[in-house]
């Protein structure tokens, strides 16, 4: 206690002032890239790539590199280094941008990070200890600790620990339950990730996950998790214009070389044996795997070169929907937190309307410009424009509920449903009482129970009366139980994770 009291006034006394940083977010196709060339020319900025398919080397169409004639001499860092047999880690991403940031820190330059991946951007604006922070400090454990699926168990982990941590997820959820059993509540019985992330701090750190994550929680309070004093941007464009730029931007690509990259690509992949894994390293990306059955074919047709075009900007849109999804749901929490130190450190996003391609460069550069050089100037609180064009208000400031709060263990159960299965046929599982009540309201539960008492209701007349009743009940509307469960309530899911 005495020490987080330490610890709290060395924050509002002796706070060293933070280096500034600019993250520009938002999907792809909204001139991101062109936005960070205008900004880093009027600010003296350099560029740090987010995006996890762009660190991979070549292919500059279907990783939608920006063009090197376009970026005006500006420096782009982590970028175009990987070689395609190796796969790209979150902790060697946070390495090398943490480097280049300070590198450009230090030759009094801007840096400005445009995502991208998400984590990757998580990861680096943001001071979360993540629920795992080690006794001793090592270069190692940082591994583990990141958001990864990936992570590789500390040194210090037993066999037969390691035995738990590889096996199935019915026993990391029992070994972590009479490990943690509060923690053990936070976590869905079948999130295979996050159990074992939580057994593995436990077994690499000694200390209860959650506790660590109590701490956490505390610290959060305490101070802002800003890294630097952040600025956001977030390029955003309607969607019903984003959708035709998306799809436009697909065919250009295959216009403009995008072919011949992937050909290249099937070729590296058939030399290697085995076969690479498609979801991960440089064989994940959008515009490959869409277009194997038409590279693997012996006489290719047009269609089937059609189809994987189709397939690409299918999942392009579902990509970009789930970017958007991300920035306001989770980014924006995070950075809601910030009002509490007054945006000290920024962590205001200030949305860019890119909507309307007539007007981007008032809309976008210019609006982006003038924020920007009174955040860098006078400071985070400086900036005099709204975060959002009247039009999009509705996008960021909002009361986004969070479960980022002290107390939030109390939340922590299990509710398991005696109607509904999972996908493994055993009962569903809601964890907590709010996606507990969603899922009681749900017609999938309702239907559930429908049937249920349906089917009660037919055994009962069976034994009463015999077969004859089978005819009549066919046919029959199972009632909509409204009163079982109780009352609904209408609220939108908190969030998921930590
Ligand atoms: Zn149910």
């Amino acid at each position: 206690m005495i020490t987080r009291y330490f610890r709290y006034l060395k924050n509002r006394v002796m706070t060293k002032p933070k280096k500034s940083i600019i993250s520009i977010v938002g999907t792809t196709g909204v001139g991101k890239s062109q936005f960070s060339i205008d900004l880093a020319k009027a600010v003296n900025g350099e560029i740090i790539n987010a995006d996890s398919m762009q660190v991979y080397r070549d292919l500059d169409n279907i990783t939608n590199k920006h063009p090197v004639e376009e970026r005006e001499g500006i420096p782009h860092h982590v970028m175009n280094h990987v070689n395609w047999d190796e796969e790209y880690f979150i902790h060697r991403f946070a390495q090398e941008a943490g480097d280049a940031i300070r590198d450009i820190h230090a030759r009094g330059k801007v840096p400005i990070v445009i995502g991208g991946t998400h984590y990757y951007l998580q990861t680096l604006l943001f001071n979360n200890k993540t629920m795992a922070q080690s006794n001793e400090p090592k270069q190692h454990d940082k591994e583990t600790t990141r958001e990864s699926d990936t992570v590789e168990a500390g040194s210090n982990v037993t066999p037969e620990q390691l035995a738990i941590l590889d096996g199935p997820v019915s026993e990391l959820f029992e070994a972590l339950s009479q490990i943690d059993p509060i923690i053990a509540q936070k976590f869905h019985p079948k999130d295979h990730r996050k159990l074992r992330r939580a057994l593995e701090i436990y077994y690499s750190t000694g200390e209860l996950p959650s506790k660590l994550y109590h701490e956490q929680k505390l610290e959060e309070l305490e101070d802002s998790s800003l890294v630097y004093n952040t600025l956001l941007f977030w390029v955003y464009s309607d969607q019903e214009v984003l959708v035709p730029r998306l799809d436009a931007r697909v065919d250009k690509m295959m216009a403009g070389g995008g072919i011949d990259e992937i050909q290249q690509m099937y070729g590296a992949y058939q030399a290697q044996e085995p076969r690479p894994d498609c979801t991960r390293g440089i064989w994940q990306v959008i515009g490959f795997k869409e277009f194997l059955p038409w590279l693997s074919s012996q006489q290719p047709q047009p269609q089937q070169f059609q189809d994987g075009v189709e397939r690409m900007k299918i999942r392009t849109r579902q990509y970009a929907k789930y970017q958007v999804k991300w920035i306001k749901k989770l980014l924006g929490v995070e950075l809601h937190k910030e009002k509490r130190f007054g945006y000290k450190y920024g962590g205001k996003m200030y949305v860019l309307d890119a909507s309307d391609l007539e007007t981007w460069q008032q809309n976008v550069a210019e609006v982006g410009i003038s924020i920007g050089k009174q955040f860098l100037e006078n400071g985070p609180t400086a900036v005099e424009q709204a975060q959002t064009p009247a039009r999009l208000s509705h996008l960021v400031g909002g009361e986004i509920k969070s479960n980022k709060q002290i107390g939030a263990e109390a939340g922590w159960k299990h509710y398991k449903c005696e109607h509904c299965k999972d996908k493994t046929g055993m009962p569903f599982v809601a964890v907590g009482e709010e996606s507990w009540q969603l899922h009681v309201g749900s017609r999938r539960h309702k239907r559930q129970v429908g049937a249920g008492a349906k089917k009660r209701k037919h055994e009962e007349m069976l034994q009463k009366y015999g077969k004859g009743v089978k005819r009549e009940e066919k046919g029959e509307e199972a009632p909509a139980e409204k009163s079982e469960g109780g009352e609904v309530n209408g609220e939108k899911p908190a969030q998921k994770g930590e």
